[in-house]
């Protein structure tokens, strides 16, 4: 998380969604639980994807297209869902912060 934050500090970051991203290594029953659960909201968010305004209606799984090894969970709406959007965006700063590796298990409490 640290290191992506200074990279997006630096530079425009461009991600994308990785279209097949089932594994879990907690028990969230869904991405954005996910998500909501490691930033410790129960909020619906907006889609975080720029210059959208739509609510995210699910946590779409993205990596950072320069650095493709580290998945992130970050909400999206219909609109922008990944078996739909192939386009590579950005992501808004705030968004950026709050973004959640796939493989965080603390804040849902599975550690
Ligand atoms: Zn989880
Ligand atoms: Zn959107």
């Amino acid at each position: 998380m640290k290191t992506i934050l200074s990279i997006a500090k630096r530079i425009r970051m461009e991600f994308k969604h990785i279209e097949d991203a089932q594994k879990k290594f907690c028990d969230c029953i869904t991405w954005l639980q996910h998500w909501r659960r490691n930033n410790n909201t129960r909020v619906r968010p907006e889609c975080s994807v720029y210059f959208c305004s739509n609510k995210a209606t699910m946590g779409g799984i993205v990596v950072n297209c320069d650095k493709e090894e580290e998945m992130y969970v970050t909400p999206v709406c219909p609109k922008h869902y990944p078996y739909s959007y192939i386009d590579h965006f950005q992501i808004k700063k705030r968004f950026i912060k709050l973004m959640v590796s796939v493989k965080e298990l603390e804040g849902c409490g599975c550690q």
